[in-house]
């Protein structure tokens, strides 16, 4: 208790909850959808969901993150507060058309569709996030779809069919450093074989948009973050976020650093130097924060 960290000054926030994240949560709960945002308690809530007026008004870039598969992992990651179960209630086989139907309506133009892990799964559930790709294009030709996936424990035909399904940025977080990963991430999970993952999507699809994540503030030195940085360069990444590890729970891994803003910053200084086209570096940046802001403006345009 006594040796935990004081959350700095840039951490503590206002959750402004507007009427749009009131909207999105009942018709998530009437459709038996889920969120990442919610089952990881993400502080942007407000913002992403539309908590910003002129962000409504203007509806020029409305996203959502839509998490499938249900609410249980069969992972259990020691940052994450997502249920774990070895063996969780299989999948809605309406869940693919039933999301579709609810971004659609949402008149969303830019969605990211996650997952939890289903490791009970043969094919790991690629093909029932395709499917939702798919329906979703097929309803909205002209929404951009983001998929962050999970590693299909390396099963390259899994990360074709992700690969091979209408989506346009393929996103797997490498989270943290190699070092800290079998400490962080499940024992399933593994850095060398999420930056082969991020590899083969690109080399089934040459022209998606790969993109990955990193935590920091959970013990990693700055030549780890550095050589991360590097390895997700090798694997052909050119979008990459950073932003600060928060303990969910007292049962999950403690934060070890509070990183400065300043800190931060120099971490987007050298994303551009390595050549990745997005670096988005902040304490609040989540994987999907403001995701579709940048690419609806550059890339996919
Ligand atoms: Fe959801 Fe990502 Fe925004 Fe958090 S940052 S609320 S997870 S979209
Ligand atoms: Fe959380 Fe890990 Fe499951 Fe992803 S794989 S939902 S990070 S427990």
């Amino acid at each position: 208790e006594t040796d935990r960290l004081r959350l700095p000054p840039w951490l503590k926030r206002e959750i402004p909850l507007g009427k749009n994240y009131n909207k999105l949560k009942a018709d998530l709960r009437g459709l038996n959808l889920h969120t990442v945002c919610e089952e990881a308690r993400c502080p942007n809530i407000g913002e992403c969901w539309g908590g910003n007026e002129d962000n409504v008004a203007t509806a020029t870039i409305m996203y959502c993150v839509s998490q499938l598969m249900g609410d249980t992992c069969t992972r259990g990651c020691r940052f994450c507060s997502v249920k774990t179960a070895r063996k969780p209630p299989p999948l809605d086989p309406e869940e693919p058309v039933n999301t579709a139907t609810a971004i659609a309506k949402w008149g969303l133009n830019y969605v990211v569709l996650t997952s939890v892990d289903r490791d009970d799964i043969p094919d790991g559930g690629s093909s029932h996030f395709a499917e939702t790709v798919n329906e979703l294009k097929r309803q909205n030709s002209s929404i951009l779809v983001e998929c962050l996936v999970p590693d299909f424990r390396g099963d390259k035909d899994c990360v074709a069919t992700i690969s091979n399904s209408n989506l346009d940025v393929f996103a797997h977080n490498i989270e943290t450093v190699e070092a800290l990963t079998p400490r962080v991430r499940d024992p399933r999970a593994k850095y060398r074989q999420s930056m082969g993952v991020l590899e083969h999507a690109k080399t089934v699809k040459a022209d998606l948009v790969t993109k990955s994540s990193i935590m920091l503030g959970l013990g990693e030195t700055d030549d780890e973050i550095l050589q991360t940085m590097k390895d997700l360069r090798t694997a052909g990444v050119e979008c990459v976020t950073l932003g600060q590890y928060m303990q969910p729970t007292k049962r999950h891994l403690r934060v070890t650093e509070y990183v400065t803003p300043d800190k931060y910053q120099h971490w987007e200084e050298v994303g551009k130097s390595l050549g990745f086209v997005y670096t988005a570096s902040g304490p609040l940046v989540r994987s999907s924060y403001k995701a579709g802001e940048f690419f609806l403006k550059n890339l996919l345009t």
